[in-house]
């Protein structure tokens, strides 16, 4: 959300001088309100260009799980198919049999029982796919509970306090009593046994993250889906299990074959994973299986007609671009299985070697090693020469973006600095990286906290 800014009027321009000697680049840019009259498009661009050479650099962001690097080919493709609209299906069949392809491979990829026609779509991330089917859960339950003639009036959803946002934003836009199992210092993910102690009849599911925001450790899936199996039978209660596989979801099939998280246990109904993280694609794309076409409510499918054919949607928005989604499909054609492996084996490498430099170095202790998504947080010793906050504050002068945050309820005392590695970040940099630590280190001992250090206490990972 942003608010609208007042702004004073501008003087007509003129465009009869080279770039930098128009008044638009010797004059504040037009912010808040649409300017009077046009501009050349070269000085539009540059005026643009410049003004985003001071956000971050994306490659230079340890913070975030989203995509910052492809192929020239790939985004040769995406320039391409700019202007294809995903929802106009009977205009671009092609991109349609794209994403419908690309459902299938996931859907072979999770396990999906074929004889139990599985469905799925794409969205513009997870944070849709993840209100697709925290509904899909909630109209289950309650046609299961009206059909029993037992009251529907108040679901609840169960979930670790370690969950991504979305899941609290999914609770509190459906009305959904988010029911959240603290985490405690030292073990920040769901166990089975605090899911047993937080389910109960009006649970419309519970939700197992494959890989957490926090730390990058696996939830342990199969674990929780037993212990809800085990409720099904003593206490009648059915809980269907969704996993939030945001990014394991594109690193467990490659480089955790055999563990199982996915379609192969029977309570698991669906399965989120996001395309522009370990999928390899820029933002947006994302992607929601059902083990079953009961698994998503008829209520919820939309027939429209008024592009031409009648097409069966399930989303939350509309129009949504198409670039991505042929993207996804260019990547699994270009990497295939060997490929994917190849290049998350190499990533988790790197995570494994920063993380045991970061443990060797002394003031460090490892809250995760990068071993499940490669992906670790790593914690000051006590006592700590400066805080995760001014260390953070410190790499970001040397252009790295460390997110430091505090752990969820009940382990709020606890402060950690994280690193996802990705692809694009080789062995040299994790070097460079690693001596910049050390040097922020050295040089920020003993230095207290400014205030804006300070304000950055609260949350500041986005994703
Ligand atoms: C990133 C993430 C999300 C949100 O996904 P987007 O694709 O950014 O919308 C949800 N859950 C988990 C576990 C995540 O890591």
């Amino acid at each position: 959300m942003h608010k609208v800014i007042s702004h004073p009027p501008e003087a007509p321009e003129s465009f009869l001088s080279p770039a930098y000697a128009q008044r638009a680049m010797s004059q504040p840019a037009p912010r808040h309100r649409l300017p009077d009259g046009e501009m050349p498009p070269e000085i539009a661009y540059q005026l643009i260009h410049d003004e985003l050479l001071l956000d971050g650099q994306e490659r230079l962001n340890l913070a975030t799980f989203v995509t910052t690097w492809m192929e020239k080919q790939a985004r040769d493709l995406m320039a391409e198919s700019f202007a294809k609209n995903l929802v106009d299906k009977d205009e671009y069949p092609q991109t349609a049999e794209i994403e419908q392809r690309c459902v299938s491979i996931l859907g072979h990829l999770f396990h999906a029982p074929a004889g139990e026609n599985p469905m799925g779509t794409s969205t513009i991330g997870s944070s849709e796919a993840a209100m697709l089917a925290g509904l899909a859960l909630k109209w289950r339950w309650r046609k299961r509970r009206l059909a029993s003639g037992l009251p529907a009036d108040r679901p609840n959803l169960v979930m670790g306090a370690n969950v991504q946002v979305v899941w609290e934003k999914f609770c509190r836009y459906f009305e959904v009593e988010p029911r959240l199992i603290p985490v405690t210092p030292g073990c920040y993910v769901t166990t089975p046994a605090g899911v047993s102690a937080h389910v109960d009849e009006n649970s419309i599911g519970v939700i197992g993250i494959l890989g957490t925001t926090m730390t990058g450790e696996y939830e342990p899936i199969e674990e929780i889906h037993d212990a809800l199996a085990a409720i099904a039978k003593t206490k009648g209660w059915e809980v269907p299990l969704h996993v939030d596989a945001a990014s394991g979801g594109f690193v467990a099939p490659f480089l955790d074959p055999h563990l199982r998280w996915d379609f192969r246990l029977p309570l698991v109904q669906s399965i989120n994973v996001s395309g522009h993280k370990y999928g390899f694609v820029y933002p947006g794309v994302g992607w929601v299986l059902w083990r079953s076409q009961e698994a998503v409510p008829e209520e919820l499918i939309f027939r429209v007609n008024y592009l031409g054919g009648e097409m069966p949607t399930f989303g939350l928005n509309f129009s949504r671009p198409g670039a991505p989604v042929i993207a996804q499909y260019y990547n699994f054609l270009r990497l295939g299985r060997t490929g994917y492996t190849r290049i998350l084996k190499a990533i988790r490498e790197t995570a494994l070697f920063l993380s045991g430099r970061i443990a060797k170095m002394g003031p460090f202790d490892l809250v995760s090693d990068g071993s499940q998504l490669p992906t670790f947080a790593f914690r000051l010793k006590e006592p700590a020469p400066l805080s995760a906050f001014s260390l953070s504050e410190r790499l970001h002068a040397r252009g790295w973006q460390v997110p430091a945050y505090t752990m969820p309820p009940d382990a709020e005392t606890v402060s950690v600095l994280r690193i996802v590695v990705r692809e694009g970040f080789s062995r040299d940099m994790a070097d460079h990286f690693l001596r910049d630590l050390h040097w922020a280190v050295q040089t920020g001992a003993g230095k207290p906290a400014t205030p804006s250090e300070r304000r950055k206490r609260a949350n500041r990972f986005a994703h």
